[in-house]
């Protein structure tokens, strides 16, 4: 097969494109969508990193863009996975001078995500994605915004999960630019891999030659997302093109939705994050441990 460009062998499907133009039009995908949605810093560019395939491209990509970009990782204690991609990690900024910082679940909530769950032994991404989330917001609230590592697959899986579970409030906070811009305790979220395949980014990742383990999480199976991403990948199989599809049509409806569901109006009682409810669900989390420590 021949790339649609040029006379090279082509490495890639859909598009059929050679090595050179396969990384190209990667490249040209995601700084448009930089541009589009104005994913623009107003300091030095922080990227959420955790050392696999999509934020390590998003790393690449948005110093590339800007010139500039430090990294973010959150170290959950994830024996066996974590401490693996923290090494690719600090290999690739140390390849492409990239300064980085590390925090931690124990140094921040007192104990590490394995500990957590053997003692609430609760589904470990709702406890995880609490946690994270909270401390990408603390650590990049002095930055503005943080830049996110989630390609088309994940928000294609999000966007049904909501819809399935009925969560119209989260389902309203998702889209290429996320987070609450209208409260200063808040940092916006951008996503520049938001209409790259999981399949191109993998693709892109070996082209360029990143050493990324492509392990996975070890919790990752027993997730809802799991169950939704094994049957979105069976429909695509079938009928190519359904997760651009289900973006496309989800884009269509964000602002609508965006101006129905209102966001959080109040704070933490506890630790003054904003939050619907007295207690935010990391302050909720973090008393039922201690309660059960
Ligand atoms: Fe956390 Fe779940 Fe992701 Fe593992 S798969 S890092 S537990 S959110
Ligand atoms: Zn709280």
């Amino acid at each position: 097969m021949k790339c649609s460009i040029c006379d090279s062998v082509a490495v890639a499907e859909f598009p059929s494109l050679c090595k050179s133009h396969f990384i190209e039009y990667v490249e040209k995908k995601v700084f448009e969508t930089i541009e589009k949605y104005e994913m623009f810093p107003s300091n030095i560019p922080l990227v959420a990193t955790s050392g696999g395939k999509d934020s390590l491209t998003t790393l690449y990509l948005v110093k590339k863009y800007f010139g500039k970009a430090k990294a973010l990782l959150i170290d959950e204690g994830i024996l066996g996975y974590r401490e693996k991609t923290i090494e690719d990690l600090k290999y690739f900024c140390k390849t492409f001078d990239i300064k980085y910082d590390i925090v931690s679940f124990s140094k921040e909530f007192g104990q590490t995500l394995d500990t957590a769950l053997s003692v609430l032994g609760e589904k470990p991404c709702s406890v995880c994605g609490v946690f994270r989330r909270n401390l990408l917001n603390k650590f990049s609230l002095g930055y503005g915004s943080i830049y996110l590592g989630h390609n088309l697959d994940d928000e294609a899986q999000a966007v049904i999960m909501n819809y399935l579970t009925n969560r119209l409030d989260l389902l309203s906070r998702l889209g290429p630019v996320t987070g609450i811009t209208t409260d200063s305790l808040f940092s916006k979220r951008y996503k520049p891999l938001y209409f790259v395949t999981e399949k191109e980014v993998m693709l892109y990742t070996v082209l360029m030659g990143f050493r990324v383990g492509f392990i996975e999480c070890p919790y990752a199976n027993e997730s809802f997302r799991a169950q939704v991403r094994t049957n979105l990948n069976l429909i695509e199989s079938k009928k190519r093109g359904t997760k651009r599809k289900i973006i496309d049509s989800f884009l269509k409806i964000l602002l609508e939705l965006k101006q129905k569901v209102s966001a959080p109006a109040g704070y933490c009682k506890s630790c003054g994050d904003p939050s619907p409810n007295e207690l935010c669900s990391k302050c909720l989390i973090l008393e039922r441990l201690n309660k059960k420590n």
